[in-house]
């Protein structure tokens, strides 16, 4: 899946949330590393929520193009995701997973990584948390390659 597509199932109550975020995520690291034949860069964020800090996760195939446009990245296939909030956890890491968009976690993930939602998300919807959508606000102001230049 892209991002393009993860950022428009997400929910509006979750979208009112994530404008209440103030802070600008911060890129924390960034790494390298191939899966299922698919080079890709690995950005690990810290974003500030309303009461705590996560570590939020953008993996994305590296694709010359899309790595230098603020608008190839969005429509980019296979990126894969992280967040290690509570309602990430909880609503879509499931979904996510079974869309083969989520950035492995599986033991911070426990439960959430083998069961699905039922109750939170019954049509098991893979979307982003307010955090991620954080992220690709940034990503609309600069492009990956600018960011991990810094
Ligand atoms: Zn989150």
């Amino acid at each position: 899946m892209n991002l393009k597509t993860l950022l428009s199932n997400v929910p509006d109550t979750w979208m009112d949330n994530y404008r209440q975020l103030k802070s600008a995520p911060k890129l924390k690291k960034f790494t390298a590393f191939v899966s299922d034949n698919i080079p890709y860069f690995r950005l690990i964020f810290t974003v500030e929520g309303m009461t705590d800090k996560y570590i939020t996760e953008l993996a994305i195939p590296i694709k010359p193009a899309a790595i230098k446009s603020v608008k190839k990245v969005f429509e980019l296939d296979k990126v894969r995701v992280y967040c290690s909030c509570p309602a990430f956890k909880y609503y879509v890491a499931y979904a996510l997973k079974t869309k083969g968009s989520l950035h492995d976690h599986k033991k911070d993930l426990g439960i959430a990584y083998t069961t699905p939602a039922k109750v939170r998300n019954p049509g098991n919807v893979p979307y982003v948390c307010k955090h991620l959508v954080k992220v690709a606000d940034l990503l609309t102001k600069q492009t990956v390659l600018k960011l991990i230049s810094q």
